[in-house]
């Protein structure tokens, strides 16, 4: 079922990661910049996230003995500074996640330039040292933006859905490891509903929506692949969710053979095994076009 298996740690049968993006409120001022301050009720559901699931993740992962994964928007590490405390504390790795969650496709190279490098500087301050991988907002990976993460000296990259392995993406500054995801594996789907964010879903019962993880896992398990969540405090984070999560997590120690892992270790782990030839990725050579492809004029308005 897939082709070029990792050699995970240990003989492990799969490696897992549940990366949070601890996005609280950047992301309401992203759309509504003139009224977000007015919209309360839906900074409340996002600030659960710093104040209350924060510290109630990490203290399952203390339990567990397990270290993983928040990505965090710069603005953010600078308005929930208790949040990151716990964070680091507890030995979790912080990535990059924007300034303050804006889209880079909507950007200029220099302007998507800027808000990367000021965002390093506001993660190195906090945390002491650069940070080794970047998810985008949104999934938002736009046509500069591995160019501007190799220059910028990343390890890796978390915001692309093109494997179920981790691959290489190169271009011709160089190359990156691309650590992937996919939607199935992202909590707003089943668990987020919001009219001030434009996102109306119907929501499903913890246990219904922890399934889909759990069925994902279960397959990258059999398969020898890279599971990765794409979770968000205020959402999977909130009370019987969490509950779920515990249970989960519960079901996969007991089934054994996982690499719990920081996505720095992953990718770490990774380029050892490419340099010392034990693993092949796919690569992923970028940009996959240098134009518009369709080719019919006036088509689509
Ligand atoms: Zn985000």
């Amino acid at each position: 079922m897939i082709k070029n298996p990792v050699p995970w740690p240990n003989g492990a049968k799969c490696a897992a990661a549940i990366t949070f993006d601890m996005d609280a409120d950047s992301i309401l001022h992203l759309h509504h910049p003139k009224t977000s301050i007015t919209r309360i009720s839906a900074m409340s559901m996002l600030r659960y996230g710093p104040e209350v699931a924060v510290p109630r993740i990490v203290e399952t992962y203390k339990k567990f003995d397990i270290r993983q994964m928040f990505y965090i928007p710069a603005w953010c590490i600078e308005n929930y500074p208790a949040a990151i405390e716990t964070i680091l504390q507890g030995g979790h790795e912080i990535g990059h996640h924007g300034y303050i969650h804006e889209d880079p496709n909507r950007l200029s190279r220099d302007e998507e330039a800027y808000w990367l490098g000021r965002s390093i500087e506001v993660i190195e301050k906090a945390t002491g040292q650069r940070p080794r991988g970047w998810r985008a907002p949104l999934y938002n990976f736009s046509k500069h933006s591995a160019d501007l993460l190799i220059e910028e000296g990343f390890l890796y990259d978390a915001s692309l859905m093109g494997d179920d392995v981790p691959y290489v993406l190169r271009t011709a500054q160089g190359e990156i490891i691309e650590l992937p995801s996919h939607w199935g594996m992202d909590d707003w789907p089943p668990f987020v509903h919001s009219m001030d964010l434009n996102y109306e879903m119907q929501i499903r019962a913890p246990s219904q929506g922890l399934q889909t993880f759990r069925e994902e896992f279960d397959a990258m398990w059999d398969y020898g692949g890279l599971w990765v969540t794409v979770w968000h405090p205020f959402a999977t984070g909130r009370l019987a969710r969490w509950r779920q999560v515990e249970k989960m997590i519960e079901y996969m120690m007991d089934k054994g053979d996982v690499w719990f892992a920081r996505m720095e270790d992953i990718a770490a782990h990774v380029r050892a095994c490419i340099d010392d030839g034990s693993y092949t990725p796919r690569i992923d050579n970028l940009p996959y076009y240098t134009g518009p492809v369709y080719p019919i004029e006036d088509a689509g308005k």
